[in-house]
């Protein structure tokens, strides 16, 4: 069967062009474009391999309050822009309802896209780009996923709130940044989920490289969960973490499980690794430093030069950091080199993790400037 056509079912204001107040961009003086949505749209058409769709609602067009010329004025040089770089729209389905008049064309219903839903496309791994939460609620009428564009303006408010709540799984991706999209849509997200069960500990974990920095994590220890916390924050990692571990024994199998189960999550997710930078190294932080040097080449190794005086920094023994780091690097096959010194012990360990975060942000990114995505080792495979 010859492949089915994917589709970018794409909105216009908000998403490839900027949404004024008024929400109406009735002049060319209105005419401002979304940052970087030129050259990553141009890159998304020359490169990929999707049907491009513009479906945009657009209230009262064609009324006096919104005449018509005045739109095909702005649609006419917004599409000549987008043409002069290679960007073709395949189709074009703008609704003129107002709101009140419950049309089922308007977004997020999809009275004018059910030529899609005839079983020719491939639905399910097409994507809505859009800003609002109606455009998630679409992908979710239209039965595939959503590349949201939240930057914040158009959420506030309960009802938005729980709706945002409620569509979460229809969201493939949340993202302020066309070139975010881009690297979405041509690499995929890299992901792994991880349930692990001994006598010992009991680990459910839920990882994405390339998410956006949020944490949900208990470790049964404040400590590890803080660090862990910083850890996500300075990485952009996302990373849901439970542990429920023999604590009544002491920390040992929680913090070490943890580790090796994060590490092994990060193997997975950086699969065959092809276009990441792979070498990374930081140094921070106040009056201690931290020096972290990292390799995700496949080879696992801890260079470590920490010392602490102190037992524990608040529920973690402190020699459980070391050993934290050991079992994360076994987990993750990589090389690291981890030097720090200072007075305040807990700045110490955030150092260490902060640089740590840096680092394997560093070390994970793709870039995507290149065209081609080559695997970051002269042997082909890391
Ligand atoms: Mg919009």
């Amino acid at each position: 069967m010859a492949d089915k056509k994917k589709i970018l079912f794409v909105d216009r204001d908000g998403t490839l062009i900027l949404e004024p107040e008024d929400c109406q961009v009735d002049s060319i003086a209105k005419l401002k474009f979304y940052p970087n949505a030129i050259s990553m749209m141009a890159r998304i058409a020359k490169e990929l391999d999707y049907m491009l769709v513009m479906v945009t609602n657009q209230d009262g067009l064609g009324t006096a309050s919104y005449p018509q010329k005045a739109f095909d004025e702005v649609q006419g040089l917004m599409l000549e822009i987008l043409g002069s770089v290679g960007i073709e729209f395949d189709a074009f389905h703008v609704d003129r309802s107002f709101p009140n008049e419950n049309s089922p064309n308007r977004k997020p219903r999809i009275g004018m896209l059910t030529s899609y839903l005839n079983g020719e496309y491939d639905i399910e791994n097409s994507f809505v780009i859009g800003d609002r939460i109606t455009d998630v609620e679409m992908a979710k009428n239209i039965g595939c996923k959503a590349i949201w564009i939240n930057d914040g303006s158009n959420l506030g408010g309960d009802e938005i709130s729980s709706k945002v709540h409620a569509l979460a799984e229809y969201v493939a991706l949340e993202t302020h940044s066309w070139e975010k999209i881009y690297e979405f849509l041509r690499f995929g997200q890299r992901r792994a989920a991880a349930k692990r069960t001994t006598n010992e500990t009991d680990i459910d974990l839920d990882l994405n490289l390339d998410g956006n920095g949020r944490a949900s994590i208990d470790t049964g220890i404040g400590f590890l969960n803080h660090i862990l916390e910083l850890f996500t924050k300075h990485s952009g990692i996302d990373l849901k973490l439970t542990v429920k571990g023999d604590l009544h024994v002491d920390e040992h199998h929680s913090v070490e499980d943890a580790a090796i189960v994060l590490g092994e999550a990060f193997t997975k997710a950086l699969g065959n690794k092809a276009g990441i930078e792979r070498y990374a190294f930081y140094l921070p932080m106040d009056e201690s430093s931290a020096t972290i040097l990292l390799d995700f080449g496949g080879r696992t190794d801890l260079e470590w030069n920490v010392s602490f005086k102190r037992e524990k920094i608040g529920d973690l023994p402190t020699e459980l950091i070391k050993h934290f780091f050991k079992s994360f690097a076994e987990g993750a096959r990589c090389n690291l080199h981890v030097t720090a010194q200072g007075e305040n012990e807990h700045h110490i360990v955030e150092g260490i993790f902060k640089g740590l975060a840096k680092a394997v942000k560093d070390a994970i990114r793709r870039d995507i400037s290149k065209v081609s995505n080559e695997i970051p080792s002269t042997k082909g495979v890391v």
